[in-house]
C-alpha cells in the first residue's frame, strides 16, 4: 500500500514535470546552506572589495554584479564547435555518485571535439568550475548569501528556471543571479510580464521548509488556479520533501 502511494505521488509529479530528484536535490542543497564549513569556505570567494562597496550601499548590488559579470560563467545549451563552426551533439549522462547530478557531453560529429560539463549538487564542486546555468548559479549564489549571514533559500518554478530568495526586513525577496541589476533583485513578476511564464508551482525550498510561493510571482492567480485544478497538490510535495 505505502509503495502503490509512493508511485500514485510520483506519477502526479511527472504530469507538472515535477520529480521526486529535484526534492532531492534542493534538500542537498539546503542542507549545506547551514553546514558552516562550507559556508566558510565560500565567503572567501567574494573579494573584500566588493563586500566593502555592499556594506558602504548597505546593497546586494556590488555582490550581484561581482557574481554575474566577473565570477560565474554562462553554460548555453548548445555549443558551436569552434574549430568547425557546427553545433554540437549532446549527450547527458547520469550521475554516478553523490556529488554528481548528471555530465553533460558536447560533441563535434565531424572534427570529434568534446566539451564536458559536469553538473554538481556540491556547492564546492560548483565553486571550482564556476559554469553553469540558472541552477548552479543559484545554488551557489544562494550559498554565498547565507555565508554573509542573509538567509536565502532556492526557488523553482518547474517550468525552466530557479533563483533565490533572501530573508530582508523580515521578508523573502526575490533574487536572481543569472540577471542584471536592478531587474535581479525584487522583480517577482518580471518572467511572467517578460517570459510568459505560466506557472502551476513555484516552490521555494528550505531545509526545514517547502512553501508554494506561487502568489508572489503571479499577477494571473486565477489562472494558475485553473491549471492547478481541483487538486492542490502541496501537501503531496511537503510529504516527499520531508521524505527524502
Ligand atoms: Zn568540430
Amino acid at each position: 500500500m505505502f509503495s502503490v502511494n509512493i508511485i500514485m505521488i510520483i506519477n502526479n509529479l511527472d504530469q507538472l514535470s515535477l520529480n521526486a530528484g529535484t526534492f532531492t536535490l534542493y534538500k542537498r542543497i539546503s542542507e549545506q546552506y547551514s553546514n558552516q564549513a562550507i559556508l566558510d569556505s565560500i565567503k572567501q570567494l567574494v573579494p573584500d572589495t566588493v563586500l566593502k562597496l555592499s556594506r558602504e550601499d548597505q546593497s546586494l548590488k556590488p555582490i550581484l554584479h561581482w557574481f554575474k559579470n566577473v565570477f560565474m560563467k554562462w553554460m548555453p545549451k548548445e555549443l558551436q564547435c569552434t574549430r568547425c563552426n557546427r553545433p554540437m551533439r549532446v549527450q547527458v549522462m547520469e550521475g554516478d555518485s553523490t556529488t554528481l547530478r548528471k555530465t553533460e557531453i558536447h560533441m563535434c560529429d565531424i572534427c570529434g571535439s568534446k566539451q564536458i560539463f559536469p553538473r554538481y549538487d556540491k556547492i564546492l564542486r560548483i565553486t571550482e568550475t564556476r559554469i553553469g546555468r540558472c541552477s548552479e548559479w543559484s545554488i551557489l549564489f544562494g550559498a554565498i548569501l547565507n555565508s554573509l549571514s542573509i538567509q536565502t533559500r532556492i526557488v523553482h518554478d518547474y517550468l525552466d528556471h530557479c533563483w533565490n530568495e533572501s530573508l530582508i526586513d523580515k521578508k523573502w525577496v526575490h533574487i536572481d543571479s543569472t540577471l542584471d541589476f536592478p531587474i535581479s533583485l525584487n522583480h517577482p513578476y518580471y518572467y511572467e510580464q517578460n517570459w510568459g511564464k505560466k506557472y502551476v508551482y513555484v516552490l521555494a525550498f528550505s531545509s526545514d521548509t517547502l512553501e508554494d510561493v506561487t502568489t508572489d510571482y503571479t499577477q494571473h492567480w486565477d489562472l494558475v488556479q485553473k491549471r492547478r485544478g481541483k487538486e492542490d497538490k502541496v501537501t503531496e510535495f511537503k510529504k516527499i520533501y520531508f521524505r527524502t
